[in-house]
C-alpha cells in the first residue's frame, strides 16, 4: 500500500502502516490535515494486511497543533473530534513517532495512540490554556488517565511544554528514541499492546496534590477563564464514564472559542508575531554577539547582567570605582541567592550562571565585548561621558546601547563617531523577570543593529517591540499619560486605593498608586523636574505627589507614600486623605464619586489616546505593538488583549466621548487624538488600522 492522500502519505512496511503528515512548515491541523488522517484512518483500519499503525510528522516534526489562522476565522469541519474518533474507531495498535513539537491537537493526537515513542527533539504539551481555551479532542480526558490529575491539571493550566526526557519521567512518552524515533516506532508497532486512554481508569491519586496544583493554578489564572474550565473538567475525570467527560469538554470548550479572553490571547499570539516585522530592514543580518558588557551596575544593571548570564552570555559588568563594583556584585549574588531561597535554582546553577559575570571597575575590557548595554544614571551628562569613553574602547562594529528610560538616544549618539552602532535597549525592573524589551531606533540606527536586538530579545526570552526616539517611547510615554490621569482622579474625588481597587478588578496585578509605591515616587518626582522647564502651562499639574516626597514619603522604602506600610502591609494613611482633602479644598473642587466602570473606562481610553499619538508620530509602528508593551511591561491584564486591543472592544466612539469628558478635566496634552476622531467617525478599529484597512 501507498498512497497520497492530500497532506498525509501511507506507506507499508511489512504489516505496519506508516501514515506521515506532511503538511509544512509545522504539520498544522488545518482542514485538508484532519480530512486526509479521518480518510487514511479509516482505509487502515479496513486494510487486512495491515497489522499496525504507526502516525508520524517526518524527520523533525510532528503536529505542532491547530492552525490558528484558520482558528481566527471560522473553521471548517470535520473538526478534530472526529479525526480522534477515526483513530478510536480502528482496531489496531497505532503508535506515535514523535519529533519537534506536539502541541495542543498535536499532543492530542499522540494521546489518542496507543503508544507515543519520541525523539530528543520533542516539545510536547497541552497549551490550549495559553489561548484561552481548553482543549477541546479529549485531552483533559486522557491526559489524568495516563499521569494523573494533579499533573494535568499542573500541565494543562500552565500550558506547560515538556522535553523528551520530562515526558518520559511522567510517562507521556514510553519511550525516547536514541535515534530516529520513526525507525523505533516501526520496530515496536507490531508487538505493541493496545491501550487506548478512553477505557483506562483514572489512577488514584494523592489528594493534597491535587489541591496544591488546583491553587496554583487559580492563583495564575489571571483573569482567564478557561482555568477554571480546565480544572472542573479535569477533575471530573475521576469516576466518570469517559463519554460523559468528553462531551463536558467539548461544551466547555465551544463555549470558550467564543469568549473576548480567547479572542484577546489569540491576537496577542499574532501580535507577538507581527513585533518583529520592521520596515526597512531588508534582508539585514544581525550581527554576532557573544560577550556582553554593561556599565553601572545598579538596580537595572546587575539584573540585566543577571538576564544575559541566564541566557548563557558571558558578561562584563563594570562601575566606576571598585567600591562600586563591589556593591554592585553584592547586587548580582542577592538576585541569585533569592532564587536559590525560594528554590526556583540550584547551588549548582548559581554558581555557574555568577561564574559568567565578570565585575570591575577596568574599562579596557569592554574592548572584548560585541554588545555594551548602558544602565547608569539618568542623567544626560553622564551618558554622554560614558559614550564618549565606549567609543574609545570598544571594538569598530560592537553594539553600543543604552538602557535610558527618557533621554533623547539621537542626542547620546551624537557623541560617538557611530551613531549608527547606537540602539535603546530599554529593560524593565526587574529586568531578569519582565518579558518586555523596548528597542529605540534611532535616527542613525543601523539596520542590522536593530536586527541584532531583535534576536538578541529573543536569545533572552524577552518580547521586542520597536520604539522610536521619543520622550519616553512607546511605554512610559503612555504610563506618564495614565498616571497623570489616575492623579486627575483623585483630585476630582477617587481616593488612590478605590482606584487601585478599580483596576486590580479590572486584571491588573497592582493598581497604579501601588505601583508608585513601590518604584519609589521620586523617580516620578525627577521626571517631573525634568519636564517642568518644557510643560505647556495650561497643562493641569497635580502636587499631591510632590508634597508627598516632601513629607518624606518616597513609597515603600520609607515606610509610606501613597499608603502607609506597617510590616510590609499595606493600609490607607489617613495622613494622605487628609493631604489630599486639603489639596481639592484649595483648588476649589468639590469631590465627586467615582464608580470602578467609570475609573477603568477613563483609564483606559486615556491610554488608547495616547497610544493613538505614538502610533500617528511613528513611536509605534502598530497599535498591537503598545498592547504588547503593556501586557508585558505594565501589568496589562493579558486576558483582555492590552489597552488597544481593549478600546476597541468598548468602541472607539465610546472611548473618544470619554476623552473628551478626559481632556475637560486635563487640559491641554490631553486632547482627543486625531487619529482616534478619524477611526471613531469612520467606524474604524485600531485592529483595522494595523491590517492596513
Ligand atoms: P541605579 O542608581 O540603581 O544604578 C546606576 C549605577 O550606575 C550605579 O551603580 C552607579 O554607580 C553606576 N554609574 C553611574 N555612573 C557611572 C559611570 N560613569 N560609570 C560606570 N557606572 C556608573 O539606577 P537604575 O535604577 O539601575 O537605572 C539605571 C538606568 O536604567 C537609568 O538610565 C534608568 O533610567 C534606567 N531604567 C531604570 C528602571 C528602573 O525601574 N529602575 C527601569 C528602566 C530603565
Amino acid at each position: 500500500m501507498s498512497d497520497i492522500m492530500g497532506p498525509v502519505r501511507v506507506r507499508q512496511e511489512g504489516a505496519v502502516a506508516v501514515v506521515t503528515v506532511d503538511f509544512p512548515p509545522v504539520n498544522a491541523l488545518s482542514t485538508a490535515v484532519r480530512q486526509a488522517l479521518i480518510a487514511v484512518f479509516r482505509d487502515v483500519a479496513d486494510d487486512e494486511s495491515v497489522a499496525a499503525v504507526v502516525l508520524s510528522g517526518g524527520p523533525s516534526r510532528f503536529i505542532a497543533g491547530a492552525d490558528l489562522r484558520e482558528m481566527a476565522g471560522l473553521p471548517a469541519p470535520p473538526f478534530l473530534p472526529e479525526v480522534i474518533e477515526a483513530m478510536e474507531r480502528c482496531d489496531k495498535p497505532v503508535v506515535a513517532a514523535i519529533a519537534g513539537a506536539a502541541l495542543g491537537g498535536g499532543c492530542e493526537i499522540a494521546l489518542a495512540c496507543d503508544a507515543r515513542i519520541g525523539g530528543a527533539s520533542v516539545l510536547i504539551g497541552l497549551t490550549e490554556t495559553r489561548l484561552g481555551l481548553i482543549p477541546g479532542a479529549g485531552g483533559t480526558q486522557r491526559l489524568p488517565r495516563l499521569v494523573g490529575i494533579a499533573r494535568a491539571v499542573e500541565m494543562i493550566c500552565a500550558g506547560r511544554i515538556l522535553t523528551a526526557r520530562e515526558a518520559c519521567a511522567i510517562g507521556l512518552l514510553d519511550a525516547v528514541a536514541e535515534g530516529d524515533p520513526l525507525a523505533e516506532a516501526i520496530a515496536r508497532a507490531p508487538g505493541t499492546v493496545k491501550r487506548r486512554l478512553s477505557r483506562v481508569v483514572v489512577p488514584p491519586g494523592e489528594e493534597k496534590e491535587e489541591v496544591a496544583a488546583i491553587a496554583v493554578a487559580r492563583r495564575k489564572a489571571g483573569g482567564v477563564p478557561a482555568i477554571e474550565e480546565a480544572i472542573r473538567v479535569v477533575t471530573a475525570t475521576r469516576g466518570q464514564d469517559f463519554a460523559v467527560g468528553l462531551a463536558m469538554e467539548r461544551a466547555a470548550f465551544l463555549a470558550l472559542r467564543e469568549s473576548v479572553e480567547a479572542a484577546a490571547l489569540l491576537h496577542l499570539f499574532f501580535a507577538e508575531r507581527e513585533a518583529t516585522k520592521i520596515p526597512g530592514l531588508g534582508d539585514a543580518r544581525p550581527r554576532p554577539v557573544g560577550t556582553v558588557g554593561v556599565v553601572g551596575a545598579g538596580t537595572m544593571g546587575a539584573a540585566i547582567a543577571v538576564a544575559h548570564a541566564d541566557a548563557g552570555f558571558p558578561v562584563l559588568l563594570v562601575e566606576r570605582d571598585e567600591a562600586a563594583a563591589a556593591a554592585g556584585l553584592e547586587r548580582v549574588r542577592d538576585i541569585y541567592a533569592r532564587q536559590v531561597g525560594s528554590g526556583r535554582l540550584t547551588d549548582g546553577a548559581m554558581a555557574e550562571r555568577l561564574g559568567r559575570i565578570a565585575v570591575g571597575a577596568d574599562w579596557s575590557r569592554l574592548r572584548d565585548a560585541d554588545l555594551v548595554i548602558e544602565a547608569a544614571f539618568e542623567d544626560m551628562d553622564v551618558k554622554s561621558e560614558i559614550f564618549r569613553r565606549l567609543d574609545a574602547v570598544a571594538r569598530p562594529g560592537a553594539i553600543l546601547a543604552s538602557n535610558t528610560s527618557y533621554l533623547d538616544l539621537d542626542a547620546i549618539a551624537a557623541v560617538t563617531a557611530r551613531p549608527e552602532d547606537v540602539v535603546g535597549l530599554h529593560f524593565f525592573a526587574p529586568a531578569n523577570v519582565m518579558k518586555l524589551l523596548e528597542v529605540v531606533r534611532g535616527a542613525r540606527t543601523a539596520p542590522d543593529v536593530l536586527r541584532s536586538a531583535l534576536t538578541l530579545a529573543r536569545k533572552l526570552g524577552k518580547q521586542p517591540v520597536v520604539a522610536g526616539n521619543e520622550d519616553g517611547f512607546i511605554g512610559n510615554r503612555l504610563y506618564a499619560a495614565y498616571r497623570r490621569h489616575a492623579e486627575y482622579l483623585v483630585e476630582e474625588g477617587a481616593a488612590p486605593a478605590e482606584i487601585d481597587a478599580a483596576l486590580e478588578e479590572y486584571g491588573f496585578a497592582m493598581g497604579i498608586f501601588a505601583v508608585s509605591d513601590m518604584s519609589g515616587l521620586d523617580i516620578a518626582r525627577a521626571m517631573r523636574q525634568r519636564r517642568a522647564a518644557t510643560r505647556d502651562p495650561r497643562e493641569r499639574y497635580v502636587t499631591i505627589p510632590d508634597l508627598l516626597c516632601e513629607a518624606g514619603r518616597l513609597g515603600r522604602k520609607t515606610g509610606g507614600g501613597w499608603y502607609r506600610y506597617a510590616d510590609g502591609v499595606k493600609a490607607e494613611d489617613p495622613a494622605v486623605t487628609a493631604l489630599i482633602a486639603g489639596e481639592r479644598a484649595r483648588r476649589g473642587i468639590v469631590p465627586r464619586r467615582f464608580t470602578p466602570e467609570a475609573i477603568q473606562r477613563r483609564l483606559l481610553a486615556v491610554l488608547a489616546n495616547e497610544g493613538a499619538k505614538a502610533i500617528a508620530g511613528g513611536i509605534a509602528l502598530r497599535a498591537s505593538d503598545i498592547d504588547l508593551a503593556f501586557v508585558n511591561g505594565y501589568g496589562f491584564p493579558r486576558a483582555r488583549g492590552g489597552p488597544m486591543w481593549a478600546a476597541d472592544r468598548m468602541g472607539l466612539t465610546a472611548v473618544l466621548g470619554e476623552m473628551e469628558q478626559a481632556y475637560a478635566t486635563g487640559g491641554a496634552g490631553s486632547e482627543p487624538a486625531p487619529l482616534l476622531i478619524e477611526l471613531a467617525r469612520s467606524g474604524r478599529t485600531f485592529s483595522s488600522l494595523d491590517r492596513g484597512e
